[in-house]
């Protein structure tokens, strides 16, 4: 008999694995509602933690908190054309109200460039008032015809920070600051290597001089784009007509950037990490970092009542410092108790049974690698803390071990092709950024695309891999989720 609660094995379906772990792990589910998720609790509570830590990065940095309207009126979005031509194939829209057809339709915000633009042109008339600096937590709606738990659905949540500068250069150092919060968030805490880059013409934010983005790579060696900052350099002031009074008192358009990180970072942790046995959960943003089984025997009441003892006092040292959680259900075997927070990739479990007490013990088992070592009870919770740190860098040492494993360098189109015949890689190799080209390596392998110009290295005028022109930039090349 085939265990229902068994989820695919990622080597024989990848995408099945993604879809089954997300739903036996209650992290989200289908609704009724064609393309829009409902997160449960555990997958809202892994949000909200990675949620808080980039808050405070957000804040760290200067930013303060707002909130726009969900709707956006139809002219807002035309002003800006480039942003309307991006936008509009994936925008819905509300006509009716109140039993009435609305004079002019409403968009429900993709983006808020457009509605914040349009309150910013009444506040900020003078120097005084810039940098301004602000972030919104909200929903935004993109009409997908194809959707993915977490990674591509029509309603999704994210932030979107918007600023405001007198110069072109400080709004170039926003970008530059913002990408790396999200580097920071990615490599510090949900423990994934990125690759930090420029995106392309033809891949940049619709209305945006440019776009940089961190690439990471997935188990099954596909990238996901994980966060996006703009410079949207004087694009929007100029079509909303902002204007400041520069100290010499002569009116400018100020500079402007928006950056943004969506839910899809939670798609991207579960396939960065996770196994066969399911999710695999970095410890500073897993919602249960600890989880302690008591094994009782029915015929030992003795027993049960130490390891009750100690189960209770693990549970009292450790509170208020590691998101600890006793699993006391009856009637559920501890293999069963096991197997259940494998899958939901709590970092570590802590076996407390009457044997091991009686040599004042308790075994711990780590989620990454199944390790497992008897410690002493005493003393248990305050070492609790450092055994997650040290789960969390042996995480993040594997990933960077899987980019490493999974990268190469390619000279020519050729090689391009053949870096790809075993299986997905991440392929780098120099690029002189023209369109041409851009097309060349797409249709060079099936579903590879160039992810971003990558920042921690350079051309150095070696030959494009597509037309063998001097290239000054590398192209981190990849299928792309
Ligand atoms: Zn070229």
């Amino acid at each position: 008999m085939t265990d229902p609660k068994a989820i695919t094995r990622q080597s024989d379906d990848f995408d099945r694995w993604y879809v089954d772990v997300v739903l036996r792990a209650e992290l989200a589910d289908y609704t009724p509602i064609r393309g829009c998720m409902v997160i449960r609790p555990y997958g809202f509570a892994l949000w909200e933690n990675s949620q808080r830590a980039l808050d405070d990065m957000i804040k760290r940095t200067g930013h303060s908190n707002m909130y726009f309207p969900l709707f956006i009126p139809e002219a807002f979005l035309q002003k800006e054309a480039e942003h309307v031509e991006g936008f509009a194939p994936e925008v819905a829209w509300v006509t009716h109200g109140g039993g009435k057809e609305l004079e002019e339709r409403l968009a429900i915000r993709p983006t808020s460039e457009s509605i914040i633009c349009s309150l910013y042109r009444d506040w900020i008339n003078s120097w005084r008032d810039l940098p301004v600096k602000i972030n919104q937590w909200c929903n935004v709606v993109r009409w997908e015809k194809r959707t993915r738990l977490f990674l591509r659905t029509t309603e999704f949540l994210w932030q979107e920070g918007h600023t405001f500068h007198a110069t072109d250069e400080e709004a170039a150092e926003e970008v530059a600051t913002m990408l790396d919060c999200y580097r920071e968030l990615a490599e510090d805490w949900l423990a994934i290597p990125v690759i930090p880059g420029r995106k392309t013409e033809s891949e940049k934010f619709a209305g945006a001089r440019y776009t940089d983005s961190i690439e990471a790579m997935m188990a099954d060696g596909w990238a996901l784009q994980a966060g996006t900052s703009h410079h949207l350099a004087q694009n929007f002031t100029r079509a909303f007509d902002i204007t400041y009074s520069d100290t010499a008192n002569e009116l400018q358009y100020p500079y402007q950037t928006s950056w943004g990180l969506s839910t899809r970072i939670i798609g991207g942790l579960i396939m960065a990490h996770g196994d066969d046995a399911g999710l695999i959960l970095p410890p500073r943003v897993a919602p249960i970092q600890a989880i302690v089984v008591p094994i009782v025997r029915s015929n030992d009441p003795d027993g049960a009542a130490l390891v009750d003892d100690a189960v209770t006092r693990i549970e009292r040292e450790a509170a208020g410092t590691v998101r600890l959680r006793v699993d006391r259900r009856d009637g559920m075997r501890p293999g069963e108790k096991y197997a259940e927070w494998e899958l939901r990739g709590v970092p570590l479990r802590i076996v407390v049974g009457a044997k091991d007490l009686a040599a004042q013990q308790v075994t711990l088992v780590r989620r990454l690698d199944g390790e497992q070592r008897t410690v002493p009870l005493e003393g248990l919770a305050v070492r609790l803390p450092g055994l997650l740190d040290e789960t969390q860098t042996a995480l993040r040492a594997r990933a960077q071990r899987m980019l490493d494993e999974r990268s190469v360098d390619v000279r020519d189109l050729d090689e391009l092709v053949a870096a790809f015949e075993e299986r997905p890689v991440f392929a780098s190799g120099p690029f002189c950024n023209t369109p041409d080209c851009e097309v060349q390596i797409k249709a060079a392998v099936h579903a590879v695309s160039v992810r971003n110009l990558r920042f921690d290295r350079t051309g150095d005028g070696a030959r494009c891999i597509a037309c063998g022109q001097p290239a000054n930039h590398v192209a981190l090349m990849a299928r792309a989720y």
